[in-house]
Order: C-alpha cells, then structure tokens, then sequence
C-alpha cells in the first residue's frame, strides 16, 4: 500500500544508504520518476543510467502527468 509518508521514506537519502538494493528496487517501480537524457528526451531510464546514444548521464525528468 503505497501513502504520501511512505513514498517520502523511501525517497529519503537515509533509506537508500540503509537499503541501496531496495530503493533502486522501488525506484524502478515508481512510474513517475523517470530519467531522460537532456539531449533525447524519448530515452528514458533510472538514476545512475546513461543515453545509449551519447552517453549522457540521465536526469531526472519532470513528473508525468
Ligand atoms: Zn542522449
């Protein structure tokens, strides 16, 4: 059951230090929070990914709404 609270546990910083596993785990899982790469905004991915085409790092895009 996901609340407000517990989404912001799991995007704390403390959390993932604790359990780096489990938040990349949930991470993945929330579909509002994407990565994108600044110069192709159709590739998308998760925190620490890079385009495959340029190899950017990926940011953190807007929520989709
Ligand atoms: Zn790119």
């Amino acid at each position: 059951m996901e609340t407000p609270v517990f989404r912001a546990i799991i995007r704390s910083e403390d959390f993932k230090n604790k359990y780096p596993a489990l938040g990349k785990i949930l991470e993945a899982n929330e579909p509002e929070k994407w990565y994108t790469c600044p110069m192709h905004p159709e590739i998308r991915g998760k925190f620490n990914d890079k385009c495959p085409q340029c190899g950017m790092p990926l940011t953190l895009s807007a929520p989709l709404l």
